[in-house]
């Protein structure tokens, strides 16, 4: 049994939103996200992605003209935390956990309050975002969401899903 340890639930849920963030084509950024319910079930996954239907080879998706809302990646892309909650496979989502790889911005929290989702856990935020990361805090905060860093809830956890991370992000054949 030593040679195969059981990996922790945090561990497992933040490793499927990791998981899912090697799914994306989003050269700038891959983030994944996973909602677990109270009794530990996955009920939604997402990576972050164009709308169904526009065309991942079309150049203009991916622009960064961030001046020019039509050739902006930021008008195009789906974020990974409103995909999981839009694949989601059963409603309400209310007292369940967000787990996402990047703490989450503006738009995907309220989204995330709207839904009924409880506790977000992330695992790496990015702290020159200091604008946008505040707006996010300050409506989690108001909502009374808990909102953990994973290294601060579980330090094992946290290590093993860098490690796992290291891996996805491997070149492979
Ligand atoms: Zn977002």
């Amino acid at each position: 049994m030593d040679n195969h340890p059981l990996i922790d639930w945090h561990s497992m849920f933040m490793g499927v939103a990791l998981l899912a963030s090697a799914r994306s084509k989003d050269s700038r950024k891959r983030n994944g996200a996973c909602i677990a319910s109270g009794d530990y079930k996955i009920v939604g996954v997402g990576y972050n992605g164009l709308p169904r239907g526009c065309d991942d080879n079309d150049p203009a998706y991916w622009s960064d003209d961030d001046a020019d809302p039509a050739n902006s990646r930021h008008s195009y892309i789906v974020h990974a935390e409103v995909n999981a909650i839009l694949n989601c496979v059963v409603l309400p989502l209310t007292g369940s956990t967000i787990y996402t790889t990047q703490y989450p911005c503006p738009r995907c929290v309220q989204s995330i309050i709207q839904v009924g989702i409880q506790r977000v856990v992330y695992l790496e935020k990015k702290d020159h975002q200091v604008g946008l990361n505040a707006a996010s805090a300050k409506m989690l905060t108001d909502a009374r969401i808990d909102v953990l860093a994973l290294n601060e809830l579980d330090v094992p956890a946290a290590a093993w899903c860098t490690e796992l991370s290291g891996f996805i992000a491997r070149p492979r054949r």
